[in-house]
């Protein structure tokens, strides 16, 4: 690749990317658009699942119902009783997932939730870690493996998408997405 640094310089450079990183970090912007408006996560309907919960947890679920439901959960209660009828999509996933994955993370997000009403003063994250952790692995499942052979328009089109990211440069973990190499300078005549 030759690029203009400046109105006389010229470098020569390579960037290198790291195919399963770009994919991550494509996957997860685009999932997160669907399962999440900015403001709520989309809630998907579910069979009813109950369980027993303490009256102190009862008391913070039924004060801040309305901040609850913008994590897309769906619950009635009875007695000490809570009774989960939806979920976020983002838990459910585009891809089958094991019921008891699902279940496992509802009730962790629930838990999250109360946590951060008893002791973050109400301060709850718009991104919950039990929802992102299955964002995250979900992108990075599905996403093309490091050893996969891809074709040029694969590629072409995997470094269109990564440019219309909000954070081109990073996967879904962090990591960064490309490494740049300088190899050489020159002045042009
Ligand atoms: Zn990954």
């Amino acid at each position: 690749m030759c690029g203009k640094i400046s109105n006389t310089t010229y470098s020569n450079f390579l960037v290198l990317f790291d195919q399963h990183a770009v994919d991550e970090r494509v996957r997860l912007e685009r999932n997160l658009v669907d399962y999440f408006d900015g403001i709520s996560w989309k809630s998907v309907s579910i069979d009813v699942v109950s369980f027993q919960i303490s009256q102190e947890d009862l008391i913070f679920l039924l004060n801040n119902y309305d901040k609850l439901t913008k994590f897309g959960l769906q619950w009635s209660v009875a007695d000490n009783v809570i009774s989960i009828n939806g979920i976020p999509e983002a838990i459910l996933g585009k891809n089958p997932r094991q019921a008891d994955l699902i279940l496992k993370a509802a009730k962790h997000l629930l838990v999250e939730l109360i946590d951060c009403m008893k002791y973050a003063k109400g301060n709850i994250p718009l991104y919950p870690k039990s929802i992102m952790e299955l964002v995250f692995s979900e992108a990075c499942r599905y996403a093309v493996k490091f050893g996969d052979t891809l074709s040029k328009d694969n590629c072409v089109s995997l470094i269109k998408a990564l440019a219309t990211c909000k954070s081109p440069f990073q996967c879904a973990h962090g990591r960064p997405v490309n490494l740049e190499k300088v190899t050489r300078w020159k002045k042009c005549e």
